[in-house]
């Protein structure tokens, strides 16, 4: 590239990402070559280089199309300038982008080993009942105003979206903030980082750079549990951060007091901010999660047809860990594609068995009679009894319905769990109360409602 064009390159940078933008980013970077189609730009650092090629990466190679170079790709690399590194990152040639010159301990090392997911942002939240507390927590975290409550503390079991909130929070301070220093990091990490500083000596470093964040994330605190010295450097992290007003938000699998092995007053600490948990995810979160993501697989496999109806059996089969619902979603794609066939309802079914299998609800028919009975105030024996009054009937047909949705059992099975009664007696009160789900608003509820009882 021509210094010419490398100037207009910068001009039409500036005029599509606004002057700010671009003085902070790009006018930073020094062209280097282009080699092999590959485009090597010089960043000052590689926290620099790295958040230049995640947000403006695509734009840049776009660019330079538009020029007509011919690149496929571009790189920035920070020029070596230690010649004496001692740590064996970034030996081979080729992998030396992004990695020269990150200090082991820096904050650039740092960024670098717990790069950012890009899809984890508030955009591709879906927001629903069970995490709209941890949701609008992290928002008012990502305005970056006032510490109101600090930590925030995060729980909830695996996959339901702890990560990606923090995440988001980072890329939105990121964004709007880039004078804050803010650090997202797991647990291990700390540990990790915390071990090395004392094996290299560096603890002033350590606690130097830990010290001057501005927001810190600590991702999975559960795993420090235990190990003691770790706990007891975090701890001081910890205060010394909370001491200066500095934003904090930890995640855990569990409630600050339910974690083992943690000492008292760092529960304790953890929880004199806000604790919020994320709920296991309900039907209509798994289904708005679905059809938000449905949008990216249709994108990438233009033209895959999706029968209606895939969807909601997915989000009913599927556990509540958000991360199987996509995984099986991606694959339902992929498959479809691979063998050429629309996605169906029996396609989903076949393709995804094992995971359907595996997130079966062992729900059995006695639960569902005696929560039913429970609901209505009846004697079991009278729901399986053979009076027919329409106060035992109906609760009885509402079993049989659930009976039908919530297991697997065959018609003429859930009949004999009813007093032996025939499959047709079942068919007719399964149909009963789909029919009444519709017109009479109270069944539709105490459906609903015994449906996430049993479910729970
Ligand atoms: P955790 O850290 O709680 O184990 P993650 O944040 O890694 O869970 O989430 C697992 C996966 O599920 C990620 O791909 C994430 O994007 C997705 N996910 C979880 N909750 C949501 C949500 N509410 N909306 C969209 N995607 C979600
Ligand atoms: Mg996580």
């Amino acid at each position: 590239m021509t210094d010419e064009q490398w100037g207009e390159l910068q001009h039409n940078l500036q005029k599509t990402i606004g002057k700010n933008t671009y003085a902070s980013w790009i006018e930073p970077l020094e062209f280097g070559k282009i080699e092999n189609g590959v485009a090597v730009f010089h960043a000052p650092t590689s926290f620099l280089g790295n958040y230049v090629k995640q947000n403006y990466g695509d734009q840049i190679l776009y660019q330079m199309m538009g020029l007509g170079l011919n690149v496929s790709r571009v790189q920035f690399v920070v020029p070596a300038q230690a010649p004496n590194r001692t740590s064996n990152e970034a030996s081979k040639p080729g992998e030396a982008e992004l990695m020269n010159g990150a200090r082991s301990g820096s904050r650039e090392a740092l960024i670098a080993a717990a790069p950012l997911d890009q899809k984890f942002t508030f955009d591709s939240f879906v927001v629903g009942k069970p995490n709209e507390l941890a949701h609008a927590a992290a928002k008012r975290v990502a305005e970056g105003g006032p510490v109101t409550f600090n930590p925030l503390f995060l729980y909830g079991g695996v996959g339901l979206g702890k990560t990606h909130l923090m995440h988001a929070v980072a890329w939105e301070l990121r964004e709007t903030r880039p004078d804050l220093n803010v650090i997202y990091l797991s647990a291990e990490q700390f540990m990790y980082r915390f071990v090395q500083a004392l094996r290299e000596r560096k603890m002033m470093d350590f606690k130097e750079l830990f010290r001057s964040v501005d927001v810190l994330m600590v991702d999975d605190v559960q795993f420090i549990a235990g190990k003691d010295s770790t706990q007891e450097e975090f701890f001081h992290t910890f205060n010394a951060l909370v001491d200066q007003n500095k934003q904090i938000i930890i995640s855990a699998d569990r409630a600050p007091g339910e974690i083992k092995d943690l000492e008292d007053r760092i529960k304790s600490r953890l929880q004199c901010g806000l604790v919020v948990d994320l709920h296991p995810t309900d039907y209509e979160l798994r289904l708005g999660i679905l059809q938000s993501k449905v949008e990216v697989q249709k994108a990438q496999y233009p033209g895959l047809e999706i029968d209606s109806g895939v969807l909601e059996f997915l989000a009913h089969r599927i556990s509540t860990n958000v991360r199987v619902l996509e995984g099986g979603l991606t694959r339902l794609f992929a498959f479809a594609s691979l063998v050429g066939r629309p996605i169906t309802m029996e396609l989903a079914q076949d393709c995804l068995a094992d995971v359907l299998r595996a997130s079966e609800r062992k729900i059995t028919v006695e639960e569902i009679q005696r929560k039913v009975s429970e609901h209505y105030n009846i004697r079991l024996s009278d729901m399986v009894g053979p009076k027919r009054l329409r106060t035992y009937a109906r609760p009885r047909q509402i079993a049989m319905y659930l009976c039908k949705q919530l297991t697997s059992r065959s018609l003429p099975e859930i009949g004999r769990h009813f007093g032996g009664r025939d499959h047709t007696t079942v068919m007719y009160g399964v149909r009963k109360i789909e029919d009444l789900r519709t017109k009479d608003g109270q069944i539709a509820e105490d459906v609903e409602i015994l449906r996430r009882m049993l479910e729970a």
